[in-house]
Order: C-alpha cells, then sequence, then structure tokens
C-alpha cells in the first residue's frame, strides 16, 4: 500500500453510515489505519470489514477497528482515547467529526428534548471529540488535522431545522476558534458545509420537500458520500498545509 496516509491513524465518528462511512473508505484508499467510531457498533464494523481499502472482499480488517462510541458523553469519549492508546500507542493524527442526527420539527412544536438531543451530539459531541483528541496530540507533539461537518443549513437555516441548523452553525464558529487556538501545536481545524447528500439521514425528508431543495441545486441532483470524503480526504491531506480554520461548501452550487 502506498499513499500520503500510510503508517496515520485516522479516526471517523458517525463511521457506520453515510459520509463517515465514505471517509474510511478514502482515508483507507490512502492508507491510514482507521478507526470506525460510531454508537452503532455493528454498523461501524460493517464499514470496515466490507468499505476499508484493506479489508474489501476478506474478513482481514487488517490494523483498522471499529469501536461503540457516543459522541455527547464525556465517559464514552475519554473510554475511547484510553482505548486507543493501549491499542495503539499514538494517537490518532486525523479526525473526522461525522456523527450527527436530526429531529426536525417546526419551530413552534419543536421539544426541548429534541432541541438538547441535536445539539448535544453534534455541537457538544464534535467539542468533546476535538477537545480530547487535540489534547492528545498535543502532549505526544505529533502534527494533525481535524475535519469537522457543519451543513450549508448552518449558514442560511432551513424550515424545520431550528435546531440542527443552530448546532452546525456552532460547528462553524468553532472550528474557527479551534483552529486559532491549536495552530501553535499544528493541528488545524478546518469545516466541511454538505449541501443535499444522499444518505440515510436525508431518506427522512419528504419527497416533496427534497424536490423543491433540488430545484435550488444548480447542478440538479444530490451530492453523494463520497463527493464529500474525497474533500474530507484533501483537508486532512499535508495537500492542504496552509488551509487553516476554513470553512468549505459541498453543495452542487445550493
Ligand atoms: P447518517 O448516514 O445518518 O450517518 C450518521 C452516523 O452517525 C450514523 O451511523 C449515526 O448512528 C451516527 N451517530 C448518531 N449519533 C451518534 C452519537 N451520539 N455518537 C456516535 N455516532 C452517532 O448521516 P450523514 O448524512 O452521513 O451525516 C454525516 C454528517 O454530515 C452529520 O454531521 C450530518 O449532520 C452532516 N450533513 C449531512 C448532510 C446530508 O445531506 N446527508 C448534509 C449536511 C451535513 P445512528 O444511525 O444510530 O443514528
Amino acid at each position: 500500500m502506498v499513499g500520503w496516509a500510510v503508517g496515520r491513524l485516522a479516526l471517523v465518528t458517525g463511521a457506520g453510515s453515510g459520509i463517515g462511512r465514505a471517509a474510511c473508505q478514502v482515508l483507507s484508499r490512502e492508507g491510514a489505519t482507521v478507526i470506525a467510531a460510531d454508537r452503532n457498533y455493528d454498523a461501524a464494523l460493517e464499514t470496515i470489514k466490507t468499505h476499508t481499502a484493506l479489508a474489501s472482499g476478506s474478513n482481514d480488517v487488517g490494523e483498522h477497528c471499529a469501536i461503540e462510541l457516543d459522541v455527547a458523553d464525556s465517559k464514552s469519549v475519554q473510554n475511547l482515547v484510553q482505548t486507543l492508546s493501549k491499542q495503539y500507542r499514538v494517537p490518532p493524527r486525523i479526525i473526522v467529526n461525522s456523527a450527527g442526527i436530526t429531529r426536525d420539527n417546526w419551530m413552534l412544536k419543536l421539544s426541548e428534548e429534541d432541541y438538547e438531543s441535536v445539539l448535544n451530539v453534534n455541537l457538544k459531541g464534535t467539542f468533546l471529540i476535538m477537545q480530547t483528541f487535540a489534547k492528545a496530540m498535543a502532549e505526544a507533539k505529533v502534527s494533525g488535522s481535524i475535519v469537522n461537518i457543519s451543513s450549508i443549513v448552518g449558514k442560511y437555516g432551513n424550515i424545520g431545522q431550528t435546531n440542527y441548523s443552530a448546532s452546525k452553525a456552532g460547528v462553524v464558529a468553532m472550528t474557527q476558534t479551534a483552529a486559532k487556538e491549536l495552530g501553535k501545536f499544528n493541528i488545524r481545524v478546518n469545516v466541511v458545509l454538505p449541501g443535499f447528500i444522499d444518505t440515510p439521514m436525508v431518506k427522512t425528508v419528504p419527497d416533496k420537500v427534497k424536490e423543491s431543495l433540488l430545484k435550488m441545486v444548480p447542478l440538479g441532483r444530490l451530492g453523494t458520500p463520497n463527493e464529500v470524503a474525497e474533500l474530507i480526504m484533501f483537508l486532512a491531506s499535508d495537500k492542504s498545509s496552509f488551509i487553516n480554520g476554513a470553512s468549505i461548501d459541498v453543495t452542487g452550487g445550493y
């Protein structure tokens, strides 16, 4: 295996589905050892068994591993960092924060519970992973790249997504601040803002709403998880070595 990421550990959250799964696929293609973390362990295992470069077509997952993780639970995140430190000795130098949820409703009907759960996973979860693993990288004196996943609705808002759009706007602001603080440790932090991407998350959007959204996409289609993963891969690699604190749209022009 020859690739820029050979010998690098990559932690991907939300790795059991959609964009996180595609990120595992692309990063492993570049030679990274992938830690696929998801609250759904079976889905994360499926990712490394059938979607990573080394593993495709066999049951051999090489050094890749699947781990159960709830990004919104600090104990779960602490268990993860300790487990990885025992297993690999060095911290992951690539972090992809892809775990995310929606609990859509009109603002006037949105429950406090649905507001909190979305903020807890999308915003607090991204914070806990960034803080924990940036600390581990700084202590180990290794450089790194953190790629957060926001959403285009964090910029423009979207009907039915008060909670989600607020969480994703928060991820952009948090990324810019983290980039300013972590630069001195040679850790870059960037954020990707996908538009409408064909994953299980978008399957919950009613067809009528999807049709009207697609009319606003100049390319006239949904994006694929792989189209987002290729940007994640670029931001994770040294090819983007002077890109830090950037927010990049992947929307087909939406
Ligand atoms: P997805 O297919 O639903 O994948 C998200 C994964 O994250 C799922 O496996 C999910 O598990 C997992 N997850 C949820 N909560 C978690 C938690 N607390 N801890 C660990 N894992 C958790 O969604 P996706 O479309 O790939 O979305 C990935 C990221 O892109 C999200 O942050 C999303 O907000 C963002 N995004 C997506 C789109 C889009 O159009 N698809 C657009 C803009 C931004 P469960 O299945 O058990 O929930």
